[in-house]
C-alpha cells in the first residue's frame, strides 16, 4: 500500500483520488485501488499481488512510519515516496534539501539489496538512513543485512499502526549474527542532521553524538599513578594486618 499512484501519466495523491477507479503503481505499473477512510490514512492498494513491488509490500505500519518521518521534518521538506528515476527507485521519505532518504523496513530484506539500494542513493549524491521496525529488527539473531546496515546511518523505530513510538539509536554488542547485548534504546532527534568532518551523518542523540558530547578524558598523570601505586600497597599493607590480627 502507498500514497501516490499514476493517473495516465501523472502523479496523485490518495487524498486526491477518487474510488473504484483504477490508478496504475509508479513501481510495478500493476492496477491500484483507492481504500482508506474516517479511522485509516487514505491510501492505494494492488488489485493484484504484485510480490516483486516494494510499493506493494508495504503495511500500514510502514505508511504510519512515513508520516511519522515527514512531521518531524521542517514543512514542506520532506516529499512521500519520491520517485528517482534514474536508479529506478522510489524513496520512502526525500529530504532532498539535506541530502537525505529515509528507508523504513518492515520485513526482511538481503544484504545484497540493502547495500545496492543504499549504493544507488549515494550515485545521486544522497545518504540513505533506514530505519528498521523494532516488529522485524532488534531482536537476538540479526540477519547478515541487520548486521551490516548498522554499521552506517541505520536506526530503529516502533512507530505502530497508530502512528504512536519512536525513533532510537542504541549501544549493543554484536558477535557474529548474534546480539550479545543491547543497551536501552536512545531517542535520537531526526529533524536535525549532523555532520561531521568527513562528512558523515548522524543525529542528536546517536551513539555517535553522544561519542562527540563527553568531554575528552585527560590522560593518566605520572602523580596519578604514583598515588594509585601508593593506595594499591596501603590496600595490601592494611589486608595483611587484617589477616595477622585474627
Ligand atoms: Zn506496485
Amino acid at each position: 500500500m502507498q500514497f501516490y499512484a499514476l493517473d495516465e501519466n501523472e502523479f496523485i495523491l490518495a487524498s486526491s483520488a477518487k474510488r473504484h477507479k483504477d490508478y496504475r503503481c509508479p513501481e510495478c505499473l500493476n492496477i491500484l485501488r483507492l481504500r482508506g477512510g474516517p479511522h485509516r490514512h487514505l491510501h492505494f492498494y494492488h488489485l493484484q499481488a504484485s510480490p516483486s513491488c516494494k510499493q506493494h509490500q508495504k503495511s500500514l505500519t510502514h505508511l504510519q512510519a512515513q508520516l511519522a518521518v515527514q512531521a518531524l521534518l521542517p514543512e514542506g521538506e520532506g516529499v512521500l515516496e519520491k520517485p528517482f528515476l534514474q536508479i529506478g527507485r522510489i524513496a520512502d521519505v526525500a529530504w532532498e534539501k539535506q541530502g537525505i532518504v529515509f528507508e523504513i523496513q518492515c520485513s526482511p530484506i538481503s544484504a545484497a539489496e540493502a547495500l545496492e539500494r543504499s549504493e544507488d542513493y549515494r550515485s545521486l549524491g544522497l545518504t540513505a538512513v533506514w530505519l528498521l521496525h523494532t516488529r522485524r529488527f532488534n531482536k537476538r539473531l540479526l540477519s547478515a543485512a541487520e548486521a551490516k546496515l548498522r554499521q552506517s546511518s541505520c536506526y530503529f523505530t516502533t512507530i505502530n499502526e497508530k502512528g504512536q513510538g519512536i525513533f532510537y539509536d542504541q549501544y549493543e554488542v554484536i558477535r557474529g549474527a548474534r546480539r550479545i547485548h543491547r543497551g536501552p534504546p536512545l531517542k535520537i532527534s531526526l529533524a536535525t542532521p549532523l555532520f561531521d568532518a568527513h562528512g558523515s551523518l548522524y543525529f542528536p542523540g546517536d551513539l555517535k553524538d553522544r561519542e562527540y558530547e563527553s568531554p575528552p578524558q585527560p590522560p593518566p598523570t605520572k602523580r596519578s599513578f604514583l598515588k594509585t601505586l601508593k593506595r594499591g600497597y596501603k590496600m595490601i599493607f592494611y589486608s595483611l594486618l587484617e589477616s595477622l590480627s585474627k
